[in-house]
């Protein structure tokens, strides 16, 4: 080999070797400011559940490798009562993704899902984040819808979620979980209106997509200040 041709593959390999430094040290770290939000990944949301989005369940591995990295995990319930506000079959002549105006304004009406108690309202057996600290539950209210992990839907009751997190000095929400285009919009948006820097990790969330939900919600997200990133992009172990 030349002296020549040897230095080229020298220096080409040191680029390499440079390239996947900068690569690792372009992830983010999680710190003991940051915290992770696994919203709603229970059995009403996936396949065989009242309220399933379509591939739900794919985003449990994704989030087990996630939730090492993180000092600091929440996880959240969707927590009706029998008879809820949000369920279409409270109100008479009305059918499931149909909408309603309630006092707090327009509610889309949903099968009956999350009922307190119920193994339809469970956490996902294969989910694992042992070192969750709070699971919030919401939407408890027979009245109000709570989509968002922060603040129910008639955009007065909090559920204390934001005191809590403020409490403990995280600055920081990292959100996963279901749906995307619901609670997990919701909660990142008002994660933002609390002065919290918020990240949804898109692979590890699934949407419902109902009427252009999706899209609709992603243009609210990016207007609040919501970073959009990848499972890929936090450094895990
Ligand atoms: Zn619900």
């Amino acid at each position: 080999m030349s002296v020549i041709l040897s230095r080229r593959l020298f220096l080409a390999s040191s680029a390499a070797i440079l390239a996947t430094r900068a690569a690792a040290a372009d992830k983010i770290k999680p710190g003991p400011t940051s915290a992770l939000l696994v919203i709603d990944v229970q059995n009403c949301f996936v396949d065989g559940g009242t309220l399933p989005v379509k591939g739900g369940a794919q985003i449990v591995p994704v989030i087990n490798k996630l939730a090492p990295a993180f000092e600091n995990v929440v996880v959240t319930q969707d927590w009706h009562t029998p008879g809820h506000t949000s369920f279409a079959s409270a109100h008479a002549g009305k059918k499931p993704f149909e909408t309603t105006q309630l006092s707090y304004g327009t509610q889309v009406l949903w099968p009956d899902h999350c009922v307190q108690g119920s193994e339809d309202a469970a956490l996902l057996k294969d989910l694992k984040v042992p070192t969750a600290q709070l699971v919030v539950r919401k939407g408890f209210h027979k009245e109000v819808d709570s989509y968002s992990a922060f603040e129910e839907a008639d955009r007065k009751t909090t559920t204390g979620l934001g005191a809590y997190l403020k409490a403990r000095g995280i600055d920081t929400v990292f959100l996963v979980g279901l749906a995307t285009d619901f609670c997990v919009a919701w909660s990142a948006v008002d994660a933002r209106k609390l002065g919290f820097t918020a990240y949804v990790i898109e692979d590890a969330t699934r949407a419902i997509d109902l009427n252009g939900s999706l899209a609709a919600a992603w243009k609210q997200m990016t207007d609040a200040g919501v970073k959009r990133i990848q499972s890929a992009d936090i450094q895990t172990a």
